[in-house]
């Protein structure tokens, strides 16, 4: 018996009642992948990309990593990215914050350890540039939930800033990037109202207040009780 036979009895009962419905899945799946969407999410458990949207194997594109942040030099990301844009073609790219991050929290309060200070000093960039707006916040959990938020329009605006994007928009390819916020507490995904379809969308964007682009009411009274 091996330890984690639980897991491959689980993966059995899974492909054999995927097979069940549809006995063709695999084998079509194993000639291509044709995902429309790019996810670039927090590797928390808690934020599983297929099932929080409920697409099947092969239907979205993922990237993980602590906090979801899109890192300029980050060559793990940026191939994901290259191939996501270049190759599969997606027609979006969705940067997925989740509320109660544990790296961001790490982040907000230097909280991290080893490498991932390293790592979790990207999160710390965007604390310092909106720092203002933090302390004008009550609790330190509206604090984790805001940077969460302002973290992903920073992510979102660093998607937008590379130059595969860039030169996707520029050859007239279909591609726009969003920026969604996850809550654990109720299994809800949310649009926070950035669409960015092209450079003058970027641009635009760019023009206004972070509190403009922050959706307000996904935050206003979330921890009042
Ligand atoms: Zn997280």
């Amino acid at each position: 018996m091996g330890q984690l036979d639980h897991l491959l009895d689980n993966n059995k009962a899974w492909a054999d009642g995927i097979k069940s419905q549809d006995p063709q899945f695999f084998d079509r799946l194993s000639n291509q992948q044709a995902p429309e969407y790019l996810w670039i999410g927090c590797a928390d458990s808690r934020v599983p990309a297929n099932q929080i949207v409920d697409l099947m194997p092969g239907e979205l594109f993922v990237h993980r990593n602590v906090a979801n942040v899109v890192v300029h030099t980050d060559f793990n990301c940026l191939s994901v990215l290259q191939f996501a844009v270049d190759v599969l073609k997606v027609k979006h790219v969705l940067v997925v914050g989740h509320y109660g991050c544990g790296g961001v929290k790490a982040a907000l309060n230097n909280e991290g350890f080893g490498v991932i200070s390293n790592w979790l000093r990207h999160v710390q960039d965007v604390r310092d540039k909106h720092q203002g707006i933090l302390d004008g916040l009550a609790t330190d959990q509206d604090r984790v939930d805001r940077l969460c938020e302002l973290n992903v329009v920073e992510q979102v605006g660093h998607v937008c800033q590379n130059n595969i994007v860039q030169e996707a928009w520029r050859r007239g390819q279909a591609l726009t990037v969003h920026g969604f916020v996850y809550d654990v507490a109720d299994g809800i995904l949310r649009d926070m109202g950035l669409s960015i379809s092209s450079e003058a969308d970027h641009e635009a964007v760019k023009q206004n207040s972070i509190d403009e682009l922050v959706l307000r009411p996904v935050r206003a009274g979330r921890h009042k009780n």
